[in-house]
């Protein structure tokens, strides 16, 4: 607990040192920290107790759990979609009034979770178990940690009376985790909800830790988008020991392979060119002076061949292929009717999706191969760094981690964002927490997620002043 109290001695004293900078709105009255913490544990050990895995979701319960808590707040939180949702199934939207004068911000995390095997946890996955400084359960980092950090945050704020001049919009979905049903239900029904919405953030947000220290903090301004494909091949059954030019699979395996052994374009999106330069820092001689400029030294063969060794960074300079499932025949002496493949593409931002389409039917160069798509792309995202959120988030973290910075980073993978970019608001991924690399890499998704207290303690602590200096 010792840290957190010295972070509350440092946020009397910066805002003079910091004289420059716009002054940051006060709380009016005297926040009770310690039960903020007790609180915030206490509330986030429950909400790991709400068995919300998906399939099949039972966010209701969830939404229901969020609502009430809410309420004992003296903020009223608003159930919605649960007959477009199905079964068990709700969006939650909850408003804290500012005085209007500037657009709001609206913080979002997802209430469902993936499903867990107790029998690989050594803590039960649905127990909120708190053991050695940390809280176990399925969604400490993915994501109801960081949902009960952002409600901790909007609670210290009301009950210290800050002044907003942004409402806060809170909301929680169902269903991220598979078919983003929640998200999108939301954007398409309640746009209304959301007109006067500036800012919003949830997960997406990528830090670096190593060693409980953190190297940068990643701010998440843009994803891929998922566009895959199932290429099939027609022929004629027959018995595989009279061989024929008519079997489907031959002729798949060699358009496959023309697919495989394609190189897409590089292409550095804003969002991607200030990554690389920010963490330039961190590479010393020539390496750093490839990546201060990565559109030049991509045309360096040996820069290139070194930045595209790492698959992260490859992600993010190209849309990608990977071939991944197959499926021809059954049986061994079969030649079967038609083989197919699927085809995991994602695509940068900014991409057409139907002319990265075209060109890989120009690849594949067969006619009889067909394409059918899989998935329809979300919307593109991309949001930017000259503004005030992001601005805000550099200001906090700076005074924590002087050593750190913060960067603008791309996910390869999908969230709901895209679904409120569309709707004109600039979308971000912030993750509030510090949690080892490692550690991350091992829970989200995976057996003894958990969060330690301190950590959980912070991320609400730097929520809590995220929020006041956007005001
Ligand atoms: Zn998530």
């Amino acid at each position: 607990m010792r840290p957190i109290r010295r972070l509350a001695l440092l946020q009397l004293v910066l805002p003079a040192a910091l004289g420059a900078q716009s002054p940051v709105p006060a709380p009016v009255r005297a926040i009770d920290w310690p039960a903020i913490e007790r609180e915030g544990v206490t509330l986030l050990r429950e909400y790991l107790r709400v068995n919300s895995t998906n399939p099949p979701g039972n966010e209701l319960t969830a939404a229901r759990f969020l609502r009430d808590f809410l309420a004992k707040e003296g903020i009223e939180a608003q159930i919605l979609d649960t007959t477009e949702l199905g079964t068990g199934r709700a969006n939650l939207y909850a408003r804290v009034k500012g005085n209007g004068s500037k657009r709001a911000i609206a913080l979002v995390h997802h209430m469902d979770v993936v499903p867990a095997t107790a029998s690989t946890w050594t803590a039960p996955p649905f127990s909120g178990e708190l053991r050695d400084g940390y809280v176990y359960g399925r969604g400490a980092l993915d994501m109801k940690g960081e949902g009960i950090a952002q409600l901790m945050a909007v609670v210290a704020l009301k009950r210290g009376g800050v002044p907003l001049t942004r409402d806060l919009v809170i909301i929680a979905n169902a269903d991220e985790e598979l078919g983003s049903t929640g998200a999108l239900t939301f954007a398409d029904k309640h746009a209304d909800l959301l007109r006067d919405v500036e800012f919003l953030f949830t997960e997406g947000g990528s830090n670096s830790v190593r060693n409980d220290t953190l190297r940068f903090r990643g701010v998440g301004v843009s994803e891929k988008r998922t566009f895959w494909q199932r290429l099939t091949v027609r022929g004629i059954p027959s018995h595989g020991s009279r061989p024929t030019k008519h079997n489907p699979v031959p002729r798949l395996v060699a358009a496959l392979d023309r697919l495989a052994r394609h190189e897409t374009p590089l292409h550095v999106t804003p969002g991607v060119d200030r990554f690389f330069r920010d963490i330039s820092r961190d590479y010393p001689g020539e390496r750093g002076r490839w990546l201060q400029n990565v559109t030049e030294a991509l045309k360096d063969p040996r820069a290139r061949e070194w930045i595209l060794s790492d698959v992260y960074w490859n992600a993010i300079l190209r849309n990608t292929i990977s071939l991944t499932g197959l499926q021809g025949s059954n049986k061994t002496n079969v030649i079967p009717p038609e083989a197919s493949a699927d085809v995991d593409v994602r695509l940068l931002p900014d991409q057409d999706p139907d002319s990265v389409l075209a060109t890989l039917k120009a690849v594949v160069a067969d006619t009889a191969v067909t394409f059918t798509p899989l998935i329809v792309p979300k919307p593109p995202f991309e949001s930017p760094t000259a503004t005030d959120f992001f601005r805000a988030v550099e200001r906090v973290s700076q005074e924590r981690d002087p050593k750190a910075f913060v960067t603008s980073s791309m996910l390869p993978a999908a969230t709901d964002r895209p679904m409120y970019r569309r709707l004109g608001i600039h979308v971000y991924g912030l993750d509030p927490f510090r949690t080892n690399d490692v550690e991350f890499q091992r829970g989200v998704h995976g057996n003894d997620e958990r969060i330690s207290v301190v950590n959980f303690l912070a991320g609400v602590r730097f929520l809590y002043d995220v929020l006041r200096y956007v005001q």
